[in-house]
């Protein structure tokens, strides 16, 4: 089934939407996005993703082309013009399509492109998360600015292909001797009931389920713990997850070949999941 997708101000079936050849997102990957779940037809975290976009278009110097109010409306539009129910709304920004291919920024007057596509995919359901993740590691060979949300995302695809040949389900990068994040999640481990991830920086992305998810585990009186882990450490964890907009709080039950307590999701990770689906429901938009 064809779906209906948003082309700078134009809902269109999506073989009939198209982008410049000269978009600097295709030539340059000069270009930010983000995902946000879609669970019973409503947005979860939409502020939370309408910030950082606006941050990671800052730290680019890029005008944002369209306001929070209109990216809500396009978002509902989506979601009800495609009857989506559950899955994901992906949305892109790029510097847009000036004449000639430049290294130079474009000027002002060159627009951003704008796109936006729903992708339907189940979220929830007990199947979901029951055996958890398998994990290899990577080293991380990302540029310095992981916390802007950019496009340039062909090492973590790399990564996911090396998980994929390994027959694990993610790759954990890792920097310095430290795991930085997932190719697209934050990272967790869990010792004598204490949560540990890593501090905010450069290094990572600045994850909007992260940040809901510490919220939940602090309310529930969970200690939590923002450092730097190594792989020895999490391989040595009882338990460990990660989190994101399409997987929520996903439990990973082995690291490098070395499985973490009895192999299956830990109680933490699995009782995280329940509380961010649940209380992300409620505010839903
Ligand atoms: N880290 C990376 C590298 C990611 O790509 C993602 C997901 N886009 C995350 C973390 C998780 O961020 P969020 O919870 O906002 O989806």
């Amino acid at each position: 089934m064809s779906r209906i997708v948003y082309v700078n101000g134009e809902y269109l079936p999506e073989t009939e939407a198209k982008v410049s050849i000269f978009d600097r997102g295709f030539l340059f990957a000069d270009g930010v996005y983000e995902v946000t779940s879609v669970l019973g037809g409503k947005l979860i975290d939409f502020d939370g993703h309408a910030r950082r976009l606006e941050r990671s278009l800052g730290e680019l110097d890029m005008t944002p082309p369209i306001g929070r109010d209109a990216l809500l409306e396009v978002h509902r539009q989506l979601v009800a013009r495609n009857g989506l129910e559950e899955g994901m709304i992906y949305l892109q920004i790029t510097r847009g399509a000036p004449a000639d291919r430049d290294f130079a920024f474009p000027s002002e007057e060159v627009p951003g492109t704008v796109v936006l596509f729903p992708q339907a995919k189940t979220l929830t359901g007990p199947e979901i998360a029951a055996k958890g993740w398998r994990i290899v590691t990577v080293d991380d060979l990302r540029w310095g600015r992981r916390d802007i949300k950019t496009v340039q995302l062909l090492y973590p695809s790399m990564g996911k292909m090396a998980a994929k040949a390994a027959g694990a389900d993610d790759a954990w990068m890792v920097e310095d001797g430290h795991v930085t994040e997932g190719t697209s999640n934050n990272a967790y481990i869990v010792k004598d009931g204490k949560i540990v991830t890593r501090h905010l920086g450069t290094e990572i992305l600045h994850g909007i389920t992260r940040a809901a998810v510490l919220r939940f585990a602090a309310e529930a009186q969970m200690k939590v713990e923002e450092r730097a882990f190594t792989v020895e450490e999490a391989q040595a964890a009882d338990e460990a997850f990660v989190t994101s907009a399409s997987s929520f709080v996903m439990p990973v039950v082995e690291i490098d070949g070395v499985v973490l307590g009895d192999g299956t999701p830990g109680p933490i990770a699995m009782r995280l999941r329940e509380i961010y689906i649940d209380e992300s429901r409620k505010v839903a938009l």
